[in-house]
C-alpha cells in the first residue's frame, strides 16, 4: 500500500503517513505520521495564539481505532514551539486531546461505549485497565461539558439519595425543564443547600427560579426561602407517595410484632409487595397480597389508603384536590393506623405546599426519573466514589437519554 493509501484510511487531518509497519503474529500496526506540505498553522497549546517559530521537533505515541483485528499506534511528529507569552510549549493538536496516550477518536470511541455499559466491560473490550477507562471517560464527558450550552434554571428539583451507613445522604439538585441533575452536595442540611444557592448561582440566575419540587424536609426549605424567596415550593406527588410508603411500611412491622405464628409468616416478605402500586402487581402478587389482607385488616387498610393517596394528583382544581384530601383523612378516622394519622397531620402542614401543584404546572416523574438514574448508575459501576464522574455521567445520560430508568416502585 503507497503513503497516499495509508494517509487516506487513516484520515487524520493535515497529516500524512511516511511509514508503517505491520507485525503479524503480534497484530499490530505502526504508522509514524507528520503536517502534510500545506498544514503549517501552529498554535501553542498554552495560550492558542499562532506561534510561528519552532524550538524542536519530536515524537509522541497514541493509541488509535483499530484497524480490524489489527491494534494501531500512531507516531506522530510534533513541535515544541518557542511562544512569546508561555515561552517554550508544544504545539496543539486536535488529534490529542490531553497527554494521555490517546487519540481523540479512540477516546471518543472509549467514552460512547462507556454509555452504554459498565467500565468492566468497555475495559475487556478495549484491553485497558479499568482505572484507564475511568479517567478517559471522565475527560471525554468534561470536553462535552465544557462545549454545550447550559439552559438557564427556572424550575428546579431537589431530592436526596440515600448512599448507605457510611456516606448517608447525597442532595442531588436537577433543572426539572430539561430533566439533568445539575449539582451533588454531601448531606442533606439546610447549609448543602445554601451552598448551591449562594455559590453556584449568580443573583440574577436565583432570581429565575419560579417553583421547586421539594420533600418536605425543614432544612431545604429554610434555604430555599432564604435564598429564592419568591420561588413557589411544591411537595410534589413523588417525594409524598415515599412518606406514604413509609407509613405502610411502618404498620406492617408493627403487625409483624403483634402479630405470631402464622400470621408473621404471612407479612414476613411482603415489603416489596406493599410498596408497589396494585396496577404493577402481576395476579400471583396480587393473590399473594389478598391472603396477606385476609388475616390482617390492618395492613389491609394501610395499603388501600396509600393507594387512594396517590389519586390525589389526579385533581388540577385547588377546591377539589382540598376536599379529596379532607375525604382522605376522615377515612382514617377509628382505623387506628398510628403512622398514617401522622402522614395526614404532616399534610396538613404543608398544604400550601401540596396545593401548589394546582397553581404551578411542573413536568411531572422528572424527580424519580433523575433520582432512578443515578441510582442506576451507582448500581452499575462502583467507581463513582468521585462525585463530579457520577455528576457528570448522569448529566450526559439526561441529555442524550440513552437509558430512561422506568419508575414503578415507590409511587
Ligand atoms: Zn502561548
Amino acid at each position: 500500500m503507497s503513503e497516499s493509501e495509508w494517509t487516506k484510511i487513516l484520515g487524520w487531518p493535515g497529516y500524512r503517513v511516511y511509514r508503517s509497519e505491520i507485525q503479524e503474529e503480534a497484530k499490530t500496526l505502526r504508522l509514524w505520521v507528520r503536517r502534510k506540505r500545506g498544514n503549517r498553522r501552529l498554535e501553542c497549546s498554552g495560550c492558542g495564539q499562532r506561534i510561528s517559530k519552532v524550538a524542536e521537533i519530536y515524537e509522541r505515541e497514541v493509541r488509535d481505532l483499530p484497524w480490524s483485528e489489527y491494534r494501531t499506534t500512531v507516531v506522530i511528529e510534533l513541535y515544541r514551539v518557542r511562544c512569546p507569552d508561555c515561552g517554550i510549549k508544544t504545539e496543539k493538536v486536535p488529534q490529542l486531546p490531553s497527554k494521555a496516550r490517546f487519540s481523540q477518536r479512540f477516546e471518543e470511541a472509549v467514552g460512547l461505549a462507556c454509555e452504554s455499559a459498565a467500565v468492566r466491560r468497555v475495559a475487556r473490550q478495549f484491553g485497558l485497565s479499568r482505572s484507564t477507562v475511568r479517567a478517559i471517560d471522565l475527560r471525554y464527558l468534561r470536553r462535552w461539558a465544557e462545549g454545550r450550552r447550559k439552559p438557564a434554571l427556572r424550575q428546579m428539583g431537589v431530592d436526596e439519595i440515600y448512599l448507605g451507613k457510611k456516606q448517608k445522604f447525597l442532595t442531588v439538585v436537577s433543572n426539572l425543564e430539561t430533566g439533568e441533575p445539575l449539582w451533588f452536595g454531601r448531606e442533606r442540611k439546610k447549609e448543602t443547600l445554601d451552598e448551591f444557592l449562594e455559590e453556584q448561582l449568580s443573583a440574577f440566575q436565583r432570581s429565575a427560579i419560579r417553583a421547586a419540587c421539594v420533600d418536605m424536609h425543614r432544612p431545604y426549605r429554610l434555604s430555599l426561602e432564604q435564598w429564592v424567596p419568591q420561588c413557589r415550593l411544591i411537595y410534589d406527588k413523588f417525594h409524598v407517595m415515599q412518606h406514604a410508603n413509609e407509613a405502610v411500611s411502618e404498620v406492617r412491622r408493627a403487625e409483624f410484632f403483634r402479630k405470631g405464628g402464622a400470621a408473621r409468616e404471612l407479612i414476613k416478605g411482603k415489603h416489596w409487595l406493599l410498596l408497589t402500586r396494585w396496577v404493577h402487581l402481576n395476579t400471583h402478587k396480587k393473590r399473594q397480597l389478598n391472603q396477606l389482607f385476609a388475616l390482617n385488616r390492618r395492613v389491609m387498610k394501610a395499603y388501600l389508603m396509600k393507594e387512594s393517596l396517590d389519586r390525589l394528583w389526579n385533581y388540577t382544581y385547588e377546591g377539589a384536590m382540598l376536599r379529596y384530601l379532607q375525604s382522605w383523612i376522615d377515612q382514617l378516622r377509628w382505623q387506628r393506623l398510628k403512622p398514617l394519622e401522622k402522614l395526614a397531620q404532616m399534610l396538613l402542614n404543608h398544604l400550601e405546599g401540596i396545593l401548589n401543584y394546582c397553581r404551578t404546572k411542573v413536568p411531572l416523574g422528572v424527580v424519580e426519573a433523575v433520582n432512578g438514574n443515578i441510582k442506576a448508575l451507582m448500581r452499575r459501576g462502583r467507581g463513582y466514589r468521585d462525585l463530579d464522574y457520577l455528576l457528570l455521567k448522569a448529566q450526559r445520560l439526561a441529555a442524550t437519554k440513552t437509558q430512561f430508568v422506568a419508575f414503578q416502585k415507590a409511587a
